[in-house]
């Protein structure tokens, strides 16, 4: 349930209702908006008895019941766009925010070149897996702590924030400390402990989309991120299985519209560990903007042929430079700037 409260209502009035919804056993949620805040129940498992008790009390416009299984994650409940907020990063907001890195820190030297490749070009945020989530056990699972170290290196050389994978619930705390954005991947979609660990934090979490999982199972997994507090939720697509083996995976490219509908989340597109095959990597990345995804998070190593971890997806340095030239043009055709870039349309004009 959604009580909306009047535009004029105090802040004392949003606290007297958040008392009154918890004497009645559940939890409350004020989300403040531009005109009016909202405070939207959680806890309730049927439809909520004795609504009387908060339609009556002063400054309570409206009470609204929501139908849909999430809640916190939908539209419902906060129908403006959620801005996540990264150091001077926002997204969520007007301009498109690139993501970049290779697929796993190989090296302290391997991180650097690619930091300082992507970051040349505009990307604002830099990728790079210190714990590796790999279909075998003999594949190289990743540096681990010390890769941490290295992800903090090129955070501080380039004053720029950085997103690694978490996997598990031990190193939550270890990760963040040294995460700016704690990445749930794929296959731990659904790992409803990690989830609940990573909303017990206040570090943005970006929620990669199982491949075997529907919109609505990927926006309940945003849900539980959002139960335990943390409201800084951006979601990814980054492709489904379905019956053709073209490509590594399908790109659920309709999926970004959908999500816009449904949910107020931010949400990004890995055109890398969707297509599997770098060729595929720039086109899809256009087409997700096209789209309206809010951002890419993209692939990038300086020798991919020698990369210990997915080689045949990851862009060499310059075929970044031309993601980020082609996006821009596509950012500007529905009225986006490419966030640390010169808008395209100016370029042409000077
Ligand atoms: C990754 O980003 O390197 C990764 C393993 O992604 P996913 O969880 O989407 O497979
Ligand atoms: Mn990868």
């Amino acid at each position: 349930m959604l009580i909306v409260m009047d535009a004029h209502a105090t802040p004392e009035q949003v606290e007297a209702v958040c008392i009154e919804i918890r004497d009645m056993g559940f939890q409350a949620h004020p989300m403040p908006g531009p005109t009016r805040t909202a405070v939207c129940i959680t806890g309730n498992e049927g439809p909520i008895a004795q609504t009387g008790r908060l339609a009556v009390l002063p400054g309570v416009s409206e009470l609204i019941r929501v139908t849909k299984p999430y809640k916190l994650v939908g539209r419902d409940f906060r129908p403006f766009d959620t801005i996540v907020k990264v150091g001077r990063v926002e997204i969520g907001g007007p301009a498109i925010v690139v993501m970049a890195g290779p697929c796993t820190i190989e090296s302290r030297s391997q991180l650097f070149e690619s930091a300082a490749a992507v970051v040349a070009e505009g990307a604002q945020i830099i990728r790079g897996g210190a714990y590796k989530p790999r279909t075998s056990p003999y594949s190289f699972q990743g540096l681990g702590e010390e890769g941490l170290r290295y992800l903090q290196a090129v955070r501080h050389e380039f004053d720029t924030p950085v997103i690694t994978e978490v996997m598990d619930t031990e190193t939550v705390e270890l990760v963040a400390e040294y995460a700016d954005i704690l990445q749930i991947g794929a296959r731990n979609m659904q790992n409803f402990a990690l989830l609940k660990k990573v909303g017990q934090t206040n570090k943005p979490v970006l929620l990669k989309r199982g491949f075997a999982a529907t919109v609505k199972d990927l926006l309940l997994s945003a849900e539980y991120i959002m139960a335990e507090g943390n409201p800084h939720v951006i979601l990814c697509e980054r492709g489904i299985r379905t019956f053709d083996d073209h490509s590594r995976f399908t790109l659920d490219l309709s999926a970004i519209p959908v999500l816009k509908e449904l949910s107020h989340l931010p949400i990004i597109i890995d055109p890398s560990h969707a297509t599997g095959h770098y060729n595929r990597v720039i086109p899809m990345a256009r087409a997700a903007i096209a789209a309206g995804a809010d951002g890419l998070i993209v692939e990038v190593h300086p020798d991919p042929a020698v990369a210990v971890c997915d080689g045949h997806q990851s862009l060499l340095p310059e075929r970044f430079a031309d993601l980020m030239r082609q996006i821009e043009r596509i950012a500007a055709a529905v009225d986006r700037p490419v966030l640390g870039r010169t808008p395209a349309l100016e370029a042409f004009a000077e």
